[in-house]
């Protein structure tokens, strides 16, 4: 049986991150992929026209300086996202065409809009995202979801209407589905909720030349024979001396594991010994949202030449939002949208076609008959893929955080969690899972040395 100092479940940026940290360390270091490539939710995709989109995560912005950092390091390069002229609001069967900051809503529910976003803020600056659990007033904020929250503080429709909208967009769940803790962890681990939405000054302001997925390509491609694909975990072994990884096709001695994978996932492994009740608890707590990405191919960025952004917010639609993610030279238009939350899981019964129908039927509405044509559609159903079940990540319902939170990213003797959903900062983004991997590497070399003593 190979043996190794640690072994890495999972090669996305969390699993590569912590193998590579490990590696510059001297430690030997296995990383079993269950699926045929790296990268997990990253995943590079190409137009027709061989144009790469990226199918998973793709967009990076200010304060991410980890990920940031890695790109650099790694030799690629990046570009500004498309963010210039007018945005597009659609509520109540009319497209708004706006320049401002009121999302195209009537003023009063602009203002209305206003003020819930600052108490959210400020809400948001009281918690504690190291423990939330620990934060002030915590067992109040978790008792509640979101969702009875925003119905507790606005009677104006159409600001609820907008909430139910940027939620999705941030969370891939409604806002039934969040602890108001949750929520406000989120966003201060982001920085604050301006910098999750906004495009340039926000985490949508930049773009990977030829694609996210290649930051973990490189990463992998420097472990080399350290990373074996097509290796899927099922079980994990340890007592006092070692741990051992059972995955499909053989198994694995080591010191230490890192288990890098969302917790629903984790949660699917079999650990002898069981695990403890509120680590397996924590997992049964954490579902992942519900999302299909779209890239639209066009020949031409045609609404630029209209004077708009591309970026759209539908308070009527299931597509929504939808960005310019067009290649940095222009030489094709690509629109990316979503279908997120209840919209995913509906549209999930759908066929392929129809899905396709419903998004190009939505982009006329948007763009007019100039969007009737694409030359590709791509799509990605991410609720649908075996080793990721749902994105953009883990999320915690009312009272969790207060109840399991603690179980999150605390070692399980031998075992050590990773992953975006265990990040302090920028949770449940590239840059969280990146600082996910490396802190769970500083865990386990601060352990290996322990042992030696
Ligand atoms: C549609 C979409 C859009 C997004 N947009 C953005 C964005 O614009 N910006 C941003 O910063 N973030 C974005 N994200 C989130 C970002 O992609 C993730 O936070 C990040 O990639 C997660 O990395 P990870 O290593 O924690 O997990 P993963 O990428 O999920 O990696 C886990 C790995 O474990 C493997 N695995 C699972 N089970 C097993 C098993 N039993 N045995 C072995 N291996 C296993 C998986 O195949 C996978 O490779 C987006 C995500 C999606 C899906």
């Amino acid at each position: 049986m190979q043996n190794v100092d640690v072994v890495v479940v999972g090669a996305g940026l969390a699993g590569l991150s912590a193998a590579r940290m490990l590696a510059m360390a001297g430690r030997s270091v296995l990383v079993l992929e269950a699926r045929d490539r790296v990268g997990g939710r990253n995943h590079g995709g190409f137009l027709s026209n061989g144009v790469p989109v990226e199918m998973g995560g793709q967009w990076i912005g200010p304060t991410q300086g980890v990920v940031r950092e890695l790109i650099d390091e790694l030799g690629l390069q990046t570009f500004p996202s498309y963010d210039e002229g007018d945005n597009l609001t659609v509520a109540q069967g009319r497209v708004v065409r706006y320049a401002d900051e009121t999302f195209g809503l009537p003023a009063d529910s602009a203002m209305e809009v206003g003020r819930l976003w600052m108490q959210l803020e400020t809400l948001a600056a009281t918690v504690t995202t190291a423990t939330p659990w620990e934060s002030e007033n915590a067992e109040d904020l978790d008792r509640q979801t979101l969702d009875a929250w925003l119905v507790a503080n606005t009677d104006d429709t159409v600001a609820r209407q907008l909430f139910a909208v940027l939620v999705p967009a941030l969370f891939s769940a409604e806002a039934p589905e969040l602890s108001l803790l949750h929520f406000l962890f989120y966003i201060k681990s982001g920085t604050s909720l301006q910098t999750l939405i906004a495009t340039t000054g926000g985490a949508q302001e930049t773009r990977v030349v030829g694609g996210t997925h290649q930051i973990s390509e490189r990463m992998a491609g420097a472990l080399g024979e350290a990373v074996l694909l097509g290796a899927v975990v099922r079980t994990i072994r340890q007592d006092a001396d070692r741990v051992t990884v059972e995955y499909e096709g053989g198994s694995v001695m080591a010191q230490r594991v890192i288990v890098a994978v969302p917790p629903t996932l984790a949660g699917r492994l079999r650990y002898v010994p069981a695990l403890p009740a509120l680590r397996d608890g924590l997992t049964q707590q954490m579902p992942a949202g519900s999302v299909i990405k779209f890239q639209v191919g066009y020949d031409t960025p045609f609404w630029r030449e209209e004077g708009l952004s591309g970026f759209v917010l539908s308070l009527d639609d299931g597509f929504s939002p939808v960005l310019d993610n067009s290649p940095p030279d222009g030489s094709c238009g690509v629109l990316v949208g979503f279908l997120e939350g209840a919209h995913a899981r509906r549209a999930d019964a759908m066929t392929s076609e129809q899905r396709r129908e419903l998004v190009v039927n939505t982009l006329v509405k948007y763009f007019g008959p100039k969007a009737a044509d694409p030359f590709d559609v791509l799509e990605q159903d991410w609720n649908a893929e075996e080793f990721t079940r749902g994105c953009y990540g883990g999320r915690l319902g009312a009272g969790a955080w207060t109840n399991y939170g603690a179980a999150l990213s605390a070692p399980v003797d031998r075992i050590h969690w990773a992953g975006a959903e265990t990040a302090q900062i920028w949770n449940g983004y590239m840059d969280g899972a990146i600082r996910s991997g490396r802190r769970a590497a500083d865990e386990v070399l601060a352990a290996l040395v322990a042992a030696l003593h």
